[in-house]
């Protein structure tokens, strides 16, 4: 397996328009919450597990009904717990087979939880897209046309920007960076990350 970078960051904070960045660079990007919604698609058989948990609502016409599923375990603490030990399982398993699949000097694993979720045991090394807490609710809110409080109660639920720091080994600050200026912060990290394998 080739070198596994994990991505992370909190809401808003750039995760998605810099892994844009190294795609545009033919580097892989496993995406855990993409894999976290395939798990979970009509047809799989642990939708029945999930059923029998929460009652026939929580599917409608085969399909998951995520927004009943999401109120419940934000409710629930003990309904939120079962769920993981549920899915994270099938998670890593869909991670790792694409991760494995991957082709090139290095992968890079996309997750908002990468800490939160234990997945940076699959990563070598972990960067973190790092930006202040003003401008990431002011960019949240943009994005989502949604109000402020809902973005801090996201921010909240999130490792806090100080552990992440902690934990991350690369960091890009892209409080005021343009977005070239952010490609270009892309470009000079894919050069180190080839160097890293190739050394
Ligand atoms: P989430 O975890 O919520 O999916 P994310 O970390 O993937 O968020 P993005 O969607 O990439 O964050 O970025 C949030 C918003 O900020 C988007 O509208 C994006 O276009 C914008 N943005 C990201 N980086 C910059 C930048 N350097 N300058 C201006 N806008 C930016």
């Amino acid at each position: 397996m080739s070198l596994i970078i994990g991505l992370t960051g909190g809401i808003g904070c750039g995760k998605s328009t810099v892994s844009a960045c190294f795609s545009a660079l033919n580097i892989t990007v496993v995406d855990a919450d993409i894999i976290a919604r395939l798990v979970v698609q009509k047809g799989e058989p642990v939708l029945q597990q999930i059923k029998k948990q929460f009652g026939s609502d929580i599917l409608i016409n085969g399909e998951l009904n995520r927004s009943l599923l999401r109120t419940i375990i934000f409710k629930d603490e003990r309904q939120k717990e079962w769920l993981n030990r549920l899915l994270h399982p099938l998670i890593h398993a869909q991670i790792i087979k694409q991760l494995r699949q991957a082709k090139g000097d290095y992968v890079l694993l996309e997750a908002p939880l990468l800490f939160e979720n234990g997945l940076d045991k699959l990563t070598d090394h972990n960067l973190l897209i790092d930006i202040n807490p003003e401008l990431q609710v002011k960019r949240a809110t943009e994005r989502d046309g949604t109000s402020k409080e809902n973005i801090k109660a996201i921010i909240n639920s999130q490792m806090s920007r100080f552990l992440r720091l902690q934990k991350a080994d690369f960091v890009i600050d892209n409080s005021e960076l343009s977005l070239a200026e952010l490609e270009s912060a892309v470009r000079k990290l894919d050069l180190k990350f080839k160097e890293m394998v190739n050394i």
